[in-house]
């Protein structure tokens, strides 16, 4: 069906919508009794596991220490048997491929016993090690096609857990990704790694400070994820909904996003319910979601959980995406997480919030109380200030992708330029460290480091500024410019590494200066600091980041401003990127050059898909419509005319030439597709600079055409329609 027909069905269908399924069952059932229900927890395990197995293993989890190979079959053989007590019949090595889903390949625990039956067998070798077929992911040059297959790793510190379905349940088992020279073909690998990293190189920075933790220093993250929805029929009316997540048409609704009515308001009912099912999903996978609101544009919304160790954090995000993806569909919806769905309102994105430390410590971004403890925070702060001012360019990088590209720099989310937000106490505090004068702003006498106490800092409620990329946010910094579709792996990685390197650089001048003196500590502490914000400060800044001002601004103090992700990822294999991750062992050469070759093509797809669906829908559905109401148009002269009226039309004529331009539009971007570049570099440079200009030319005329035609005769959802009927 199509036409007119299909978007009329739409809408009754979200009108006479019934749910499909009956509710749950909440009496019954304790939000506690359900929470980590489906989760091979620390606590099942010490519940099932022999105690010398299971001791061996929660050293492996929480220390972070070498898998004890020869206790993994006992471990296999207790998943197994706890698995199937829950329904499964199956299990699978879940793993993160650079396209930024989460991957599984399903292995039934049944073999045939040689008798006419079967039993159940699953071996430690089979948790610890699996080969999928995995030849089709992307590798970007890293393997050839005769050693084609990557092989799945158990990661131990994420735990297994069970996914239902209604015809029966699997055990799902993380796994890092890799090829069998060892490169990392995941977005875990690296993440793993970049922890390790940060572990080594902050334990000495607490060293000097003489703070012992027997647990590992690790990353922590609370991504807060933005999502649209809308009801599922208008998708399937909308060809670039369904195939590119994002309309490529569509003329602005009368009624935006300008009267603030959307957010934080009343959750309209059928996404609440669809809120609730979903946090009773996570709950039963251990995902501490927390938080649930409307969000600025109408028909979105956010969901986040309570902040975990980063590796944690990650890969339940990733369970966060796929389950709303799929729990929308049993309430007649789809969950958009492209980052720019429909032109003219917010799009989304996921605040990233990130922070070092662990159980002992809390996070190392907390000032804390005492002079010492004051002082420790400068020198972590001052870390994050010296890495966010020298690979500024790397953690804009890790955001670049086509669909991110619409949000970055609109006024609506953080611009490519990165900067950093202090709040105006804490910038005061550093900018008199620069100085060389530190004033205690209450009594205004001068404040010695690890000697007096800070003044009390406000926690910043989130909100204040949010127009900047990365805020101190009173514990922790809040990244903003992560998108809502990507995987937060990447930033991750990056905001480890960079750490790392700046806290390295810190511990080394410390201890030069100190040679083992403590008392020597606090000079030596003073010194390091104020030659950071010397050469870093340029990175510091706490005003409107949407500004113009801003952007001129930050050219003269020499941040860079990579507008579009063509711009941005060759930022990957530049001399001083390479060098960070080699030296600190998270990625090599090899392994850079081949995530900047993958993230390239993604985007070249990305936009050459949209490209073509552009024409098409111009040409079959646009035109078409435009058509028949310029032949009424025509008509109607035409009858005029025969009764003796001298008439001339203006919509005729309007509607004439909006559809020449839109006809000449198409042409011209069909003649820019069929360009052939010589390069993955170079296509991508074509399609950003000249495809998309020349698509979003079609959809001007197209939109124009949209706000004239007769309703009647207009086949695509509008705005309005898949925006405003829930
Ligand atoms: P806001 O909405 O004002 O940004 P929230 O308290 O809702 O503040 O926090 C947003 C996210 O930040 C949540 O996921 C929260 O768990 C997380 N968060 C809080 N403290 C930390 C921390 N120390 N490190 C990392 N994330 C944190
Ligand atoms: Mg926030």
């Amino acid at each position: 069906m199509s036409g007119i027909q299909a978007r009329l069905n739409a809408i009754s269908a979200v009108i006479n919508y019934k749910p499909s399924h009956a509710p749950l069952n909440f009496h019954d059932t304790k939000p506690t009794d359900i929470f980590g229900a489906n989760v091979f927890s620390e606590r099942v395990m010490k519940e099932r596991l022999p105690k010398a197995v299971y001791k061996s293993l929660s050293k492996t989890i929480s220390l972070g220490s070498k898998l004890d190979p020869s206790i993994a079959d006992v471990v296999a053989n207790t998943m197994k048997d706890w698995a199937i007590e829950k329904g499964a019949t199956h299990f699978t090595h879940v793993f993160y491929p650079l396209t930024g889903m989460t991957a599984e390949k399903h292995d039934a625990f049944l073999v045939p016993d040689g008798k006419g039956g079967a039993i159940a067998e699953f071996s430690g070798k089979l948790l610890i090690q699996g080969e999928p077929d995995a030849s089709s992911f992307p590798s970007g040059g890293l393997r050839s096609t005769f050693e084609a297959r990557g092989y799945t790793a158990w990661d131990v510190t994420s735990p297994a857990y069970i996914l239902e379905n209604p015809n029966g349940t699997f055990l799902c088992i993380p796994t890092a990704f890799v090829s069998w020279t060892g490169e990392a073909l995941d977005k875990k690998t690296p993440l793993l790694r970049s922890n390790q990293s940060l572990n080594k190189q902050a334990k000495r920075v607490l060293k000097l400070f003489g703070v012992e933790t027997t647990l590992p220093v690790t990353s922590f993250a609370g991504p807060e994820q933005e999502y649209f929805l809308i009801d599922r029929n208008f998708v399937f009316s909308r060809p670039d909904l369904l195939i590119a997540g994002r309309t490529l048409f569509g003329a602005k609704s009368a009624k935006g996003q300008e009267f603030e009515d959307q957010y934080f308001g009343v959750v309209p009912r059928r996404v609440l319910s669809f809120m609730m099912e979903v946090e009773r999903e996570l709950f039963k996978l251990g995902v501490p979601v927390k938080t649930r609101h409307n969000e600025v544009a109408p028909s979105q919304f956010e969901i986040a959980p309570i902040y975990e160790q980063g590796n944690l954090a990650t890969d339940h995000n990733q369970m966060v995406m796929t389950t709303m993806r799929s729990v929308a569909k049993r309430y007649g919806m789809i969950c958009l997480l492209h980052e720019k769905p429909f032109a003219g309102i917010n799009g989304s994105g996921k605040h990233l919030n990130y922070s070092i430390g662990n159980a002992e410590l809390g996070s190392l971004y907390d000032p804390g109380e005492t002079p010492h403890d004051n002082a420790q925070f400068l020198v972590f702060c001052a870390a994050a200030i010296r890495a966010l001012h020298k690979y500024g360019a790397l953690l804009r990088a890790t955001v670049a992708t086509a669909s991110n590209d619409h949000r970055l720099g609109a006024n609506e989310a953080p611009p490519a330029i990165m900067s950093m937000y202090l709040g105006e106490q804490l910038a005061d505090v550093f900018d008199q460290i620069k100085k060389g004068k530190l004033k205690d702003s209450k009594t205004k006498g001068v404040m010695s480091i690890g000697v007096d106490t800070l003044p009390p800092l406000p926690m910043d409620p989130g909100d204040r500024n949010r127009t900047s990329p990365f805020a101190f946010t009173g514990n922790r910094f809040e990244f903003r410019a992560v998108g809502s579709a990507q995987s937060i792996a990447g930033s991750l990685v990056a905001l480890n590494t960079m750490m790392s390197e700046s806290l390295d650089y810190i511990a080394t001048e410390i201890e030069a200066a100190t040679k083992g003196d403590a008392k020597k500590l606090n000079a030596a502490v003073q010194t390091v600091l104020q030659k950071i914000m010397q050469d870093h400060d340029a990175i510091i800044f706490n005003g409107d980041g949407y500004c113009d001002a801003w952007h001129k601004e930050a050219a003269k103090r020499g941040l860079p401003n990579l507008k579009t992700t063509p711009e941005a990822l060759p930022v990957l294999t530049t001399k001083p990127v390479v060098e960070l991750f080699t030296k600190y062992g998270v990625l090599t050469e090899a392994e850079l050059k081949s995530r900047e070759e993958i993230y390239f093509e993604m985007y070249s797809k990305t936009l050459k898909t949209e490209a073509n669906l552009v024409v098409r829908m111009a040409t079959t559905i646009i035109f078409p419509a435009a058509m028949r109401y310029q032949s009424e148009l025509a008509a109607a002269c035409a009858n005029l005319k025969a009764i003796g009226q001298d008439f001339k039309m203006g919509a005729l004529e309007d509607v004439t030439a909006k559809l020449r331009a839109m006809q000449a539009a198409v042409a011209k971007l069909e003649k820019l597709m069929a360009v052939e570049a010589k390069s993955t570099h170079a296509e991508a440079k074509h399609l950003c600079e000249k495809v998309l200009p020349a698509m979003n030319e079609v959809r001007s005329y197209a939109d124009a055409l949209e706000a004239v035609v007769a309703d009647d005769l207009w086949a695509l959802p509008s705005y309005q329609e898949m925006l405003f009927i829930r």
